[in-house]
């Protein structure tokens, strides 16, 4: 998508209490094969848009945030509705409160993001096949050998803004 339109894209759970906007493009968009990620949403891959908190706005409704474990031991912050219990998006500790990690499935239109790179593939299920030229990776990877250099920026910013 050109740079000089506005990137904006809505979402939400699943008896519309919730409802929030993302108003930027992601910077990287992880399909997850880990085994946390098939228990958590109840299937066989997690699909995570990584943006900037502060482009990721909740327009309505409000978030009950639960502290979820996670297979780093730090845990990750899952925000959900707090009546149909969907998921919307998390914070891992990792990217700290800067970086929101949404639920791609919440989108409304999320056939608009597909994912940049497949990470943890040595639990991935022997039925999903990879398509070629998409980076994968059997367990975790390195940000500098995949991301574009627009998103390292971004990050870059986020983590002088935080201090670490
Ligand atoms: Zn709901
Ligand atoms: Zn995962």
């Amino acid at each position: 998508m050109p740079e000089s339109l506005p990137f904006e894209l809505a979402g939400g759970c699943t008896c519309r209490t919730v409802r929030y906007r993302v108003t930027r493009e992601p910077m990287i968009v992880h399909c997850c094969h880990c085994r946390w990620c098939q228990r958590e949403s109840g299937a066989s891959f997690a699909l995570n848009a990584l943006v900037e908190a502060e482009h990721v706005q909740l327009v309505h409704g409000e978030l009950d945030i639960v502290n979820t474990p996670s297979a780093s031991g730090k845990g990750q912050k899952i925000s959900r509705c707090p009546s149909c219990r969907v998921a919307v998006w998390s914070n891992y500790a990792g990217g700290g409160e800067a970086i929101r990690f949404v639920r791609v499935g919440t989108l409304d239109a999320h056939d608009r993001l597909s994912p940049d790179v497949h990470i943890f593939t040595a639990s991935k299920q022997p039925w999903v096949v990879l398509p070629d030229g998409t980076p994968a990776f059997s367990e975790y990877y390195q940000a500098s050998r995949v991301w574009p250099p627009t998103s390292l920026e971004r990050r870059e910013r986020l983590r002088q803004r935080n201090g670490h």
